[in-house]
């Protein structure tokens, strides 16, 4: 491991990546990557590349899982081997079990479950390579899959964090602010609905500097949805084309 540093902001403002407090890490997003998923988007979100694939709606296995009204979601986060410096194991940690739950619950609000009674969607995030906010990149690229499966949406779900690092707040914390910073508060947002659907906090903030961080981190989600929408017309684009050939 390397050693960890001592300032994370320099003299002139800047972060350990050249960043400044309020800039988000460089976010490539792509939408249609898996032909043998139903919907499915990869996103890379600075050094974080993930991938999700949604599957159904589809019958419940086990049947005893669905439910008479609606559609269940299920989630999976999972860490490849690979994914960090220390090879981490393929069994599920507690961590990828709380992160596959806050992950469903955070998309769940935008999906019109009552639109597929009985029915089920399996929704698969696979971390390739991580660098700090995992949860918020998957999050955004799941709710790409799960529109690229075709299921009504009320809105898109983007999510980013913001979080206090030195003595500053700033936006989008990478790995080495996540561990060395002070404060991460990872945010979900729909943006037509205007409704947070995750908020967590890993830290100590003052009332000020939190509400500074959810401001600071919904800003920042509304930039990666414009990059979601562009994703999506290009997914469509694309489709178009195909079908006209
Ligand atoms: P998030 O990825 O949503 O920020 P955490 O705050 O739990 O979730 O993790 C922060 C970062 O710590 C991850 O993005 C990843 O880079 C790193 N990390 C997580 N699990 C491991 C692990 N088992 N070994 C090494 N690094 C890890």
């Amino acid at each position: 491991m390397s050693e960890k540093p001592e300032k994370l902001i320099d003299k002139k403002g800047l972060r350990l990546d050249g960043r400044k407090i309020d800039e988000l890490r460089p976010v490539k997003i792509e939408v249609g990557v898996l032909s043998n998923a139903d919907g499915s988007a990869y996103i890379e979100h600075g050094k974080n590349k993930i991938l999700a694939a949604v599957f159904g709606p589809r019958e419940m296995h086990p049947k005893h899982l669905s439910l008479p009204d609606r559609m269940v979601l299920r989630c999976r986060y999972h860490m490849a081997p690979f994914s960090v410096q220390e090879r981490k194991s393929p069994a599920p940690s507690r961590r990828e079990v709380e992160l596959s739950k806050v992950i469903r619950e955070a998309l769940e609000p935008a999906v019109f479950v009552e639109y597929y009674p009985r029915s089920g969607i399996d929704i698969f995030v696979e971390v390739l390579q991580a660098d700090g906010g995992t949860r918020c990149a998957s999050i955004t690229a799941a709710a790409l899959a799960i529109a690229d499966a075709g299921i009504p949406m009320r809105d898109l779900v983007v999510a980013c964090a913001a979080g206090k690092i030195d003595d500053k707040v700033v936006l989008d914390l990478m790995d080495t602010e996540d561990k060395v910073g002070v404060a991460d508060v990872p945010v979900a947002f729909m943006p037509n609905l205007n409704a947070v659907t995750l908020l967590q906090m890993d830290g100590i903030l003052t009332p000020d500097e939190f509400e500074s961080a959810v401001n600071l981190a919904i800003e920042g989600c509304k930039k990666i949805y414009a990059l979601q929408k562009e994703a999506l017309k290009t997914k469509y684009m694309n489709t178009k084309e195909e079908v006209e050939e």
